[in-house]
């Protein structure tokens, strides 16, 4: 039998400059092929050309000018990166634009993921399923029907008790344009939910001015509201985890009451007490986030909060402790996980005084998630009698279980259907909630309106 093969994109390649050029290109080459690209020497026979240039002295930016002319005379379709690309002319204009306006997209160097973004844009990659050693949508540990998105590495924050950011360094976003085509491309694999993390979600774009990027055609800025508003037009369960009570969340809550996210915040609170707040070194500790919860409950009443705490922080008090308690009961969060301090390796908190015995750290905890319970069931009892879509997980012999927009997977609850045998993994249903417990809806299948 024989078979079609897809035919792989090319792209011409063109590199000019210095050792550094040349472990840039190098880099650009690695990734281009990793994701199938065929490269080709010459300009005939390419579907696009990266230019990588140089900069340094006149000489060089002749010589790289007159190859990104070369390239669009012999083929037209150019991507330009490197050092040349980063130099403005006297007016402060891009120097590559200036001479070759027609040029598809310029970066400077180091660039590799706005380069690869740029190569997406004009020449998307071919999937060949006899051939690619991945899927499109890349090996992914989730089942099939849900997916993590990451939109960003590292953190710019300092947080007393964390090590990340001198693990994982500042915060560096992704490319707009390319977390929007890894959704796209996973929403085409058969992805129903997008669960959106980072360690630092409301950050998103903030360590590249929130740029603007490109998708579909069109410039869209880096920032969270703009990338939700985006991923809310795949007609997907959207849900946002680690977001900080910035002002700027504010924003994202009327695409929760247009049905475009899920009405689902999972925020980070860590603490109430502004004493602790402040030597946890806690970004938007100083916001005042009873009054935002309100406001948000108040325009999504079906808003879900989930969020997690540490408790027996060194020098953390009885009274402080309460705090947090008599926080809890006014908050009405719906979901809460807790953590026993312990102290981390490096982490700066290690050095204030005060350290507390592990049996009282505990003891909070223990405190802590059962002075909650009330709080988490008397959330979920509001939901009986209601009428919810829910998503299936998954099916044994007592039936499906779902989650709702409520839940997500692994760290909330799940919705059980005693008559959901018929269901199917990955499918979305209609259900009416009969029960609940500390944790868990139970509910039918809804009857057809
Ligand atoms: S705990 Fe703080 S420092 Fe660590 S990743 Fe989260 S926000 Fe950044």
């Amino acid at each position: 039998m024989t078979r079609r093969k897809a035919k792989a994109p090319t792209v011409g390649f063109v590199s000019l400059g210095c050792p550094k050029a040349a472990s840039d290109a190098e880099q650009i080459l690695t990734r281009l092929r990793a994701e199938g690209y065929q490269i080709s020497g010459s300009y005939d026979g390419a579907d696009l050309v990266v230019v990588n240039t140089c900069g340094f002295i006149d000489a060089a930016v002749e010589e790289s000018l007159d190859a990104i002319g070369e390239a669009l005379t012999e083929n037209g379709k150019v991507i330009v990166t490197g050092c040349l690309g980063a130099k403005k002319d006297a007016k402060g204009n891009d120097l590559v634009r200036v001479a070759h306006p027609k040029v598809l997209a310029v970066t400077g160097p180091h660039a590799l993921a706005e380069v690869m973004e740029a190569v997406h844009q004009h020449l998307p990659p071919v999937h060949d399923p006899f051939i690619d050693l991945v899927p499109p949508q890349g090996i992914r540990l989730t089942p099939d029907h849900y997916a993590y998105l990451k939109i960003s590495e590292g953190c710019n924050h300092r947080c007393s008790f964390c090590i990340i950011p001198s693990l994982r360094g500042d915060l560096v976003s992704r490319p707009i344009g390319e977390v929007l085509r890894e959704a796209e491309v996973l929403a085409a694999a058969g992805v129903k939910e997008l669960l959106v993390i980072s360690q630092d979600t409301s950050a998103y774009g903030v360590d590249v001015k929130y740029r603007t990027g490109f998708w579909g055609g069109k410039p869209v800025k880096t920032r969270l509201y703009e990338l939700c508003s985006e991923l809310g037009k795949l007609g997907l369960w959207v849900r946002l985890h680690y977001v900080y009570p910035y002002p700027s969340v504010d924003d994202l809550i009327p695409l929760m009451a247009e049905g475009k996210i899920l009405p689902y915040l999972d925020v980070p609170f860590q603490h109430a007490s502004q004493r602790i707040l402040k030597l946890m070194k806690r970004p938007a500790s100083a916001e005042k986030v009873l009054d935002r919860i309100a406001a948000w409950r108040k325009r999504v009443p079906e808003l879900a909060i989930r969020s997690t705490f540490i408790t027996g922080f060194p020098g953390e008090t009885e009274a402080e402790f309460n705090e947090l308690l008599d926080f809890l009961d006014e908050a009405q969060l719906d979901r809460v996980g807790a953590f026993s301090y312990s102290p981390v390796d490096g982490a700066s908190a290690n050095a204030l005084p005060g350290a507390l015995p592990e049996n009282v750290r505990d003891e909070r905890k223990a405190r802590l998630l059962r002075h909650q319970e009330g709080i988490s069931t008397q959330r979920l009892e509001r939901k009986i009698g209601q009428r919810i879509q829910v998503l299936v997980d998954d099916i044994d012999e007592e039936g499906a279980i779902a989650r709702s927009a409520g839940d997500a997977p692994d760290v909330d609850g799940v919705v059980y259907i005693a008559d959901g045998h018929d269901l199917e993994v990955g499918e979305f249903a209609e259900v009416s909630v009969i029960d609940c417990d500390v944790h868990d809806l139970y509910a039918t299948l809804a009857l057809p309106h």
